[in-house]
């Protein structure tokens, strides 16, 4: 228990004081009040959100753009059981002349 001058007024306080009794204002003895440290804590909370955003677009603009423009510039997919054989087409042609013959 002990007396610190008000940071407002300068009103002789106890330091445990939630309000200075001489101005009204609160924590008296502590060098910024508790409105003041809310302000600070929501301001630094406030620049990390919008730090942590920021890398997090960031890092999707970097990287998910890239991705994205790779998948949808990628030519079709050509799988190799529906390419045709380059061979000369004999066994059809042989049915049909067989067909015809009679
Ligand atoms: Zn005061």
């Amino acid at each position: 228990m002990s007396l610190m001058p008000c940071r407002a007024c300068g009103h002789k306080v106890d330091t445990s004081a939630l309000a200075c009794p001489g101005c009204g204002a609160t924590d008296p003895a502590k060098k910024i009040s508790r409105q003041e440290r809310d302000l600070y804590f929501s301001i630094v909370y406030t620049l990390v959100w919008i730090c942590v955003l920021g890398a997090f677009g960031w890092g999707v603009w970097k990287l998910g753009v890239p991705w994205l423009k790779q998948i949808f510039d990628r030519p079709p997919i050509v799988q190799p059981t529906l390419r045709i054989p380059a061979r000369p087409a004999a066994p059809t042609e042989e049915i049909q002349d067989d067909d015809e013959a009679e």
